[in-house]
């Protein structure tokens, strides 16, 4: 289901409107929008023994399943001054972003009705402080490749980035 395909009035006038292929154009006062994904950055932060750093999620969707630490990508914010701000916030690290892993699209939760999500990924060292739990985090633990709780992990595309880290660290 895509972000769009429930509206049934223009956001602007209040206008009867109906979304066509993921653009609900307004047939009153001409306002467009568009679907699109919504952008999340994260960090693959890895310690001098290998071990990566997951966060226990708080809250839902998915609450207590096991995640890399990161969030959502406010408005005019760069994804990498996202990340840096998201692991101060929840793990309350100062962070360096070294190599941006890639980006997936997964949703954000586990039925169809969820919001899509667009999610960077960077690789990145700690530079300041020891990660404690903050915001919406139960937990954070770092865990040695090998030992990633596979069956554990909140989101479908977080299996996946691990799995490159892996590959690149192997
Ligand atoms: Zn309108």
């Amino acid at each position: 289901m895509g972000e769009l395909d429930q509206w049934k009035h223009c956001p602007r006038c209040g206008a009867d409107a109906e979304p066509v292929a993921g653009l609900l154009e307004c047939p009153e006062c001409g306002f467009r929008v568009y679907a699109s994904s919504k952008p999340t950055a994260s960090a693959v932060c890895v310690d001098d023994e290998g071990r990566v750093l997951l966060s226990r999620r708080g809250i839902d969707p998915f609450a207590g399943k096991w995640d890399l630490p990161g969030g959502f990508v406010d408005e005019e914010e760069h994804p990498r001054d996202c990340v840096r701000r998201e692991l101060r916030e929840e793990a309350g690290v100062e962070i360096e972003p070294l190599e941006l892993l890639g980006v997936w699209i997964d949703r954000y939760g586990g039925n169809g009705s969820a919001a899509v999500t667009l999610n960077f990924y960077w690789t990145a060292r700690i530079v300041e402080g020891t990660p404690e739990p903050h915001d919406d985090v139960a937990e954070l633990r770092w865990f040695p490749p090998s030992e990633v709780p596979a069956d554990e992990l909140a989101f479908p595309h977080t299996r996946d980035v691990l799995a490159l880290v892996r590959q690149q660290h192997a």
